[in-house]
């Protein structure tokens, strides 16, 4: 019994080693097969990205967001194949401070870039930086003004042309950098123009289909962009003028546009890469009195394009308040570049389609501008509501922009108690989060009162 037990145990005994070995050389096979895939699979491939900065273009004068008149078929035909932010939010109503946090995912009262000379304090990286750092090409084509490289723009970048020039050389030089950079290197594109800017360049046709006003309307003003627009009263049938004459700029623009995004399928670009389409801040022709930009907080202003589209981003229309401080982030983040970097939170969940990210009951982000210049604005957004203080006079003003997107009924009065929350949110983030130190300065006094004598257009 024992011997048949020893002998049936020696059997079991071999049997298990059997079966072990043979596990051992499963496991092992296993292990080498995946040593092999792990070996014969790329890397992930690291994606493009190219960002079209139109500069003043508000989000209301765009077929998509709402307006009647067919200016942007092209945007809108773009942004349908992509997310489209519907309610995307600048810290700032004129050029540098709003790129200045476009390019650090700061708020202007962080960076602190928010005054004519001002520049981007060297201590702040850029995206140009991070991504240059991480293996990126760079190549910034910008129209110059106050995206020039003297303001801390062009830190970053291999190249950085800021020389005025048309969209159409803009675009064609940005087919010619895409045409010439080897495949296998990944590159960020920043291309930035002030084609819908005051004067508002477009084609005569254009100028013609969209004149609201008789031909007998004569305006007569040399060169409207560069008076200083707070010392001007302008009558209505010259705003009226101005705002017929960036609409068709705009369809030029878009026209314009039309032929890159054409080169970009045509080259299948956009299957590795994400092309993103924004702007700084509006222009105003009047709502509240104003004219150009600059100078107040409102929503034809404030509020501007967002659009992303590229590998995996299916077409939504994101309903949620974010800002272009929210940009720098979610460009790292898309990317796979494993960096936080500014005050904005990252988007790509959005882009994933994960909706609605924030839980009902959870408080909205909040969202900061300012203005520096002429005058002392803050504003902060928190959902629907809007808060805008003078800073000199004490002014508060309080809108509902889900019942009023136009503000033009201030309820601070009506509604005491969101108006004393905001004032609080605000008063937080102007006691907190300020560097305290400028970036140093891009231009002199004696340049800046040059630059103002020309009534130089922001
Ligand atoms: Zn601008």
């Amino acid at each position: 019994m024992i011997a048949d037990r020893g002998r049936r145990g020696g059997r079991e005994y071999g049997g298990v080693l059997l079966r072990a070995g043979l596990i051992y050389f499963l496991f092992g096979a296993l292990f080498v097969l995946l040593i092999a895939l792990g070996c014969s699979q790329s890397p992930e491939p690291r994606r493009n990205l190219i960002v079209i900065s139109m500069d003043t273009l508000r989000a209301d004068r765009l077929g998509s967001y709402g307006y009647a008149r067919s200016t942007s078929p092209t945007i809108d035909a773009l942004g349908a194949r992509g997310a489209r932010f519907a309610r995307a939010h600048s810290p700032a109503p004129w050029t540098l401070p709003s790129h200045a946090s476009i390019f650090t995912g700061l708020t202007p009262q962080v960076h602190a870039t928010h005054g004519w000379g001002d520049k981007i304090p060297s201590s702040v990286p850029t995206l140009a930086e991070l991504l240059r750092n991480a293996g990126w090409r760079t190549f910034g084509h910008t129209t110059g003004g106050f995206v020039s490289g003297r303001y801390g723009f062009s830190r970053g970048f291999e190249e950085y042309v800021d020389k005025l020039s048309g969209f159409k050389m803009t675009l064609n030089a940005a087919r010619r950098k895409i045409e010439s950079l080897p495949a296998d290197e990944p590159y960020f594109l920043f291309l930035q123009t002030f084609t819908v800017h005051c004067p508002y360049p477009a084609s005569p046709a254009h100028r013609a289909s969209f004149r609201s006003q008789p031909e007998s309307v004569v305006i007569e003003m040399a060169s409207p962009c560069t008076v200083r627009p707070l010392e001007i009263n302008f009558s209505e049938a010259q705003k009226r003028l101005f705002s017929d004459r960036y609409d068709a700029a705009i369809r030029s623009a878009d026209e314009q546009l039309a032929g890159f995004i054409e080169f970009l399928d045509q080259r299948g670009e956009l299957e590795d890469t994400y092309l993103v389409l924004l702007s700084d801040h509006g222009d105003e022709f009047g709502e509240h009195d104003g004219i150009f930009h600059g100078h107040t907080l409102y929503e034809e202003l404030l509020h501007v394009p967002l659009i992303v589209v590229g590998p995996g981003i299916e077409p939504s229309v994101i309903e949620e308040p974010v800002g272009l401080v929210d940009f720098m982030q979610t460009a790292l983040d898309l990317l796979q570049v494993n960096i936080q970097a500014g005050e904005g939170r990252s988007l790509t969940r959005y882009l994933e389609g994960e909706l609605p990210w924030r839980a009902p009951a959870q408080e909205p982000v909040a969202y900061f501008a300012s203005t520096e210049e002429g005058t002392k604005l803050r504003s902060v957004s928190l959902g629907n509501d809007k808060l805008i203080l003078d800073l000199e006079t004490g002014q508060v003003q309080l809108f509902d922009l889900g019942k009023d997107p136009g503000e033009r009924l201030d309820v601070a009065a009506e509604r005491p108690f969101t108006r004393d929350r905001l004032l609080l949110v605000l008063n937080r983030h102007l006691e907190r989060t300020s560097l305290g130190e400028k970036g140093g300065r891009a231009l002199s006094p004696e340049q800046i009162e040059e630059l103002e004598a020309l009534g130089y257009a922001r």
